[in-house]
């Protein structure tokens, strides 16, 4: 992937911030999107992205800086109520050295975490839980955001 400019044909997340169907998003609000991550850390992990192909925090707009946090904080209450977590890992990777996946499009994840499951994953390496499981995963979060959304825009 190239670096930096306007969202190109090769950016996936610019590429899901078309409209249409993905089962792997979540909702769609005015500016940003919700997505599960294809190769999630653990049941849940989800990523809130925005439309624009914004590098970092300091290009983003007043209404996406709004946005997104709203986001944010559905994420966190529709986690908290369909997986009831221990604890919840929230973070932003930027740039390769960082760890980020998809370099020069922002994504805020957001990883449920449960007592005991970082020693579990560190015994297992990098074993992932199976990508099958996203359907599923999908089906019981995508009416909590769309209450959310509904009840708070
Ligand atoms: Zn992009």
């Amino acid at each position: 992937m190239t670096a930096a400019g306007g969202g190109t044909g090769d950016c996936i997340f610019c590429n899901l911030s078309a409209p249409g169907r993905s089962e792997l998003i979540l909702v769609r609000g005015r500016v940003s999107f919700v997505i599960l991550n294809l190769y999630p850390y653990n049941n849940g992990h989800l990523m809130v992205v925005p439309n624009r192909h914004a590098p970092n925090l300091a290009t983003l707009d007043a209404e996406e800086q709004v946005e997104l946090m709203r986001m944010t904080r559905h994420a966190e209450m529709a986690l908290t109520e369909a997986y009831a977590p221990h604890g919840i890992n929230i973070g932003i990777n930027l740039g390769k050295p960082a760890g980020a996946g998809v370099l020069d499009h922002l994504h805020i994840h957001l990883v449920p975490r449960w007592n005991g499951d970082t020693n579990f994953m560190t015994a297992i390496g990098d074993t992932r839980v199976l990508p099958e499981d996203l359907p599923a995963s999908a089906a019981k979060l995508r009416p909590i955001f769309e209450r959310l959304h509904r009840d708070d825009v």
